[in-house]
């Protein structure tokens, strides 16, 4: 069993649930972890077990961080928009930073989410 995390920015939020589903089978045996918004998301619709940090701008991708600095998270899967300015920019940058930094593994986009999740299933 793995720690994977899901977050996505709004313009996000649907693929990513979208996603979730699509792979509920391959998700469901590890222990997951997502930003607020996105977690409240994926509780009402998806049948997966997902526990709930602070909504991104209000510190949840700092949470995510810090789970990585101190090794306690396997996987993140991002889904960021590379449309639209963040407040919490500073806050995403430091995440995919430290995701580099412990090389973690890290989803920007679908099919390299696909990819992952495959992965930790072998
Ligand atoms: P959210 O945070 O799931 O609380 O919207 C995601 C983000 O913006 O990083």
């Amino acid at each position: 069993m793995k720690t994977i995390a899901l977050v996505a920015h709004d313009q996000k939020k649907d693929a990513l649930v979208a996603w979730a589903k699509a792979h509920e089978a391959e998700l469901g045996p590890h222990r997951l972890y997502a930003t607020g918004t996105t977690g409240g998301r994926l509780q009402k619709e998806t049948a997966l077990d997902v526990t709930p940090l602070k909504s991104g701008p209000l510190g949840g991708d700092a949470q995510l961080g810090a789970m990585i600095a101190e090794d306690n998270l396997d996987a993140l899967i991002f889904f960021i928009d590379p449309l639209s300015a963040m407040p919490h920019d500073v806050d995403v940058k430091s995440l995919i930073r430290l995701a580099i930094l412990y090389d973690t593994l890290m989803a920007v986009n679908e099919a390299t989410a696909t990819g992952i999740i495959r992965s930790l299933a072998d």
